[in-house]
């Protein structure tokens, strides 16, 4: 199909008829969509044929990389024993069992059950649903309120939404919904730079603890976070963070749920991001990496404490979707995860290409234009400045962080810019080859944003 129609005519049609996710639908129509028409490896083409490295893993997803064939074999061998099964009139399928045994194997001891949905999304509706239906069984229904961080991102649905801390997001359709709050992030150059990060790490988590408190302990349900904030613009927490965060929650009989939708699957160095930061949660949500994005699905794992509840004493659980456990989903994400373990990719990572980056960043970090270069396994961070001594930023109105994303754009490098930070989660399939050639893109996409900077009078 592609092959007979030309990009200009594919535009049109974009233009006319597509509404994109998270996109100016005018300023789209106006511009024309770039349009991705194959991949390999670390690799997209475009419809014009140019190479792209994607430095993005999709939208933080394709953790395998494009092209293996394991999963594209699995996807339709599934399509041809059973396409669709439900799971809800007490059946199951094999792939959904056995996707839910081995989930229980690469996930830390306490998840020993997991509920399947369709997207990260419906996995943290399914957490607001499910820590609330815990409280309840336990006699306890005040517990409503849910804690979450601004600049989160937990999806696009009315309570993913409103769990994110993203205020545009808020702004538009009456969010978040009733009962859920946020507390400020963790994020040291913003609120923590007269202090150290280990100090910071420590007071950003007591945020949590005063806003319980001023809330009512006994009002509380939950609390949620990314290991490491991916959308908000990696923001990587102090190491002192997440247990000081795992004290209070403790302390108070609060559960405490990790949205590893970004972070699980290797993406830290580790299977997930919560052992990467030495916390134990209740609940954790997964999606994109599950299936390295090639199929839809995600879920939420569920640790001992709410499954005994909710298994002894709850009854029905009135929750679930159309997809949950999806056979073709379940078979793609159990050719995935064990590709994960057959080619050692969290070691990979931990061992090898994460720090491999990490020694590549500092060397950016020594670029005019860097303030802080920083990473957590193959995630990774650039903050760009006016002045690197002081961490003075640009002028908002001159979007820095967006010039230099139309340099990664027209060099064939996928990096995406959050504000002023510019952010990368390549495949974890990348060699030290292939993060050389990216980082040298990098740096021709830094100095041209330099050039432009300096010719523009806006340094
Ligand atoms: C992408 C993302 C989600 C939402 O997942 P969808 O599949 O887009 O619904 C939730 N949480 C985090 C941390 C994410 O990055």
């Amino acid at each position: 199909m592609n092959a007979t129609r030309s990009t200009q005519d594919l535009q049109a049609a974009d233009a006319a008829h597509f509404l994109h996710p998270f996109t100016d639908f005018q300023g789209l129509a106006r511009k024309g969509s770039r349009i991705i028409t194959r991949a390999d490896n670390i690799y997209l083409w475009d419809s014009e044929g140019h190479q792209i490295l994607d430095a993005m893993s999709g939208l933080w997803c394709v953790n395998v990389g494009y092209g293996q064939q394991a999963l594209v074999d699995a996807a339709a061998r599934q399509m041809q024993q059973l396409p669709f099964y439900n799971a809800f009139f007490q059946t199951a399928t094999p792939p959904a069992i056995e996707l839910a045994e081995l989930l229980s194997q690469v996930t830390p001891p306490q998840f020993q059950h997991v509920f399947f949905t369709g997207s990260g999304s419906e996995g943290n509706d399914t957490v607001v649903r499910m820590v609330r239906r815990y409280w309840q069984v336990l006699g306890q229904p005040q517990r409503q309120v849910i804690i979450s961080r601004h600049n989160a991102y937990h999806g696009s649905t009315m309570a993913g939404a409103s769990l994110g801390g993203m205020s545009g997001m808020h702004e538009q359709g009456g969010l978040p919904i009733p009962n859920i709050v946020h507390i400020d992030q963790p994020y040291w150059v913003q609120h923590g730079r007269q202090m150290t990060p280990a100090e910071f790490g420590i007071v950003a988590a007591r945020w949590l603890e005063e806003r319980i408190l001023a809330i009512g302990p006994d009002k509380v349900a939950a609390f949620i976070g990314e290991p490491v904030q991916g959308a908000g613009g990696v923001i990587i927490p102090p190491e002192t963070y997440w247990p000081e965060v795992q004290r209070i929650c403790d302390k108070y009989g609060i559960l405490l749920v990790s949205d590893e939708v970004i972070c699980g699957f290797g993406r830290t160095g580790h299977w997930f991001g919560c052992e990467r930061f030495g916390f134990r949660p209740d609940l954790m949500t997964f999606a994109k990496g599950v299936t390295s994005g090639y199929i839809p699905l995600g879920g939420v794992m569920v640790g001992e404490r709410v499954a005994r509840v909710l298994i002894d004493q709850g009854g029905e659980f009135e929750h679930g979707f159309t997809y949950s456990g999806h056979p073709v989903a379940c078979a793609v994400a159990l050719a995935n995860i064990r590709l994960i373990q057959q080619q050692r990719l969290v070691e990979h990572v931990h061992d090898d290409v994460g720090p491999y980056l990490a020694k590549a960043f500092e060397s950016l970090a020594e670029h005019a234009l860097v303030g802080t270069a920083e990473t957590c396994g193959l995630m990774g961070a650039l903050l760009l400045v006016k002045d690197k001594a002081t961490l003075t930023p640009f002028d908002p109105a001159v979007s820095i962080g967006m010039v230099c994303r139309g340099h990664c754009f027209a060099n064939g490098l996928i990096m995406r810019a959050v504000g002023d930070r510019m952010i990368i989660a390549p495949p974890l399939v990348i060699t030290r080859a292939q993060i050389d050639e990216m980082v040298a893109l990098i740096r021709r996409c830094l100095d041209l944003t330099l050039a432009d900077a300096r010719s523009a009078g806006w340094l």
